[in-house]
């Protein structure tokens, strides 16, 4: 989280244009905007200026470890954004709880010959590595 105070500047016509607006390294918290606030309420006095702030709220997300070491090591499984065009991903639940999702080609099935007889789980759930060796070899060879 940070906030972001920006200034306007009040032009001729009496419209207020955007003058300059404080980095996220500036204002991190409640005390440290205030004080910045402050300082600029003073500097920047109305009605030549108008100051807003604004509070930007950053999310954190867990990622999955093993996936993210994948894509540094393509041999150990391949990574969906990198499948040429006609290629997709395809797993049951199983296959994406043991890592151990399909590559199948568009209008076909599965490259290692695996029925495609359930929902499609990894499309679902956005899984990014294949693990079928099989699929892996046969994709390889093109
Ligand atoms: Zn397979």
């Amino acid at each position: 989280m940070y906030y972001e105070i920006n200034v306007a500047q009040r032009n001729k016509n009496g419209d207020y244009n955007y003058f300059f607006a404080t980095t996220k390294r500036l204002a991190w918290d409640k005390r440290s905007v205030a004080t910045l606030l402050k300082a600029l309420v003073a500097a920047f006095p109305k009605p030549e200026y108008e100051i807003s702030v604004t509070r930007w709220e950053e999310q954190g997300y867990g990622e999955d470890i093993q996936k993210l070491l994948a894509y540094l090591n393509p041999e150990s499984g391949i990574s969906v954004s990198n499948l040429k065009p006609g290629f997709y991903i395809f797993g049951n639940r199983g296959n994406v709880s043991s890592n151990n999702c399909h590559i199948a080609k568009s209008g076909a099935s599965t490259l290692c010959g695996t029925p495609m007889l359930s929902f499609n789980h990894a499309k679902a759930q956005d899984i990014d590595v294949i693990g079928c060796p099989k699929c892996i070899e046969k994709y390889k060879k093109g």
